[in-house]
């Protein structure tokens, strides 16, 4: 838990938010503003700021994570997705709480790679 981190208080539900999903370790919830038809975030519930700050000792919740993707898809019927995870303020990222983003519903066409 950290102060003042949005998704910390989400998860504390100190801050609503719609949930599609939650496990041990894991919630996923609705995108505030989304950028598809289906927008959601897959959010440990432990702090972590970004995925470089992961270590070795996390390497069972990244997996989990990755995992806990494919539950929050096969639950809410999303069938072709992007997965994104920005890390750092030059990729985009704006809430530093490691989070992976479900991005579906529309033809996601622009290919970065
Ligand atoms: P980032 O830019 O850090 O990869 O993604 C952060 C995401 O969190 C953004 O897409 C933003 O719309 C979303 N977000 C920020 N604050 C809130 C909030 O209070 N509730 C929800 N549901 N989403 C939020
Ligand atoms: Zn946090």
């Amino acid at each position: 838990m950290a102060e003042n981190c949005i998704f910390c208080r989400i998860v504390k539900e100190e801050i609503p938010s719609t949930k599609v999903y939650e496990s041990d370790e894991f919630i996923a919830f609705t995108d505030i503003n989304p950028a598809a038809p289906v927008h959601l975030l897959v959010v440990p519930k432990r702090h972590i700021p970004r995925l470089s700050d992961a270590t070795p000792d996390d390497e069972g919740l990244l997996g989990r994570l990755l995992l806990a993707v494919g539950e929050v898809v096969r639950k809410n019927n999303i069938d072709d997705y992007r997965l994104i995870i920005n890390d750092g303020p030059g990729a985009g990222q704006t809430v530093f709480h490691l989070h992976a983003h479900i991005l579906s519903g529309r033809q996601l066409g622009e290919k970065l790679l």
